[in-house]
């Protein structure tokens, strides 16, 4: 997607305004961001306890953005941005609730929210800081417990 137009899609779909709002109630200084994105300096919130997290095309940061070339830094704003774009595809808001379900599967599946997550996959796991972990064998423990389970039941063992 066009690195003008995803600003004007979350502005439009409400996204933004949304992700002003959060860093507005949080006390945030804003400022224009990399790649389109507004930064949000400063939340001091409990949750998400991420380092950066996004809403439309605000980036929300803890602290301040390290001046000068921090690689590391530039890498996850890139991440960031690259959420933006997922707002901007999911036609805004309807984005969190797609991501809450997504961080849960990926939970389920790796202990991890976002090693399974496809917006993290696709936002780049490193970028994010995620170190990927590996899938957990949820079908067959599943599997497993409903065997146990039927077994004890006295229809079952009665003959
Ligand atoms: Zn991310």
């Amino acid at each position: 997607m066009n690195r003008r137009l995803v600003p004007f899609l979350n502005w439009v779909n409400l996204s933004t305004p949304c992700g002003l709002a959060v860093a507005a109630l949080s006390g945030c200084r804003i400022t224009r961001g990399p790649h389109g994105t507004l930064l949000a300096e400063g939340y001091r919130r409990r949750l998400p306890r991420a380092r950066a997290f996004t809403v439309g095309s605000v980036v929300l940061v803890r602290g301040s953005v390290p001046q000068g070339a921090h690689a590391g830094f530039d890498t996850l704003l890139e991440h960031e941005a690259r959420h933006c774009r997922q707002y901007a595809a999911c036609l805004g808001l309807p984005f969190l609730p797609a991501y809450l379900l997504a961080a849960g599967y990926s939970l389920l599946r790796t202990g991890d929210p976002a090693s399974r997550n496809p917006f993290e996959r696709g936002a780049g796991l490193a970028d994010g800081g995620y170190r990927e972990q590996p899938a957990r064998p949820v079908a067959g423990a599943v599997r497993a417990a409903l065997t146990t389970r039927r077994r004890r039941r006295p229809e079952d063992t009665a003959s």
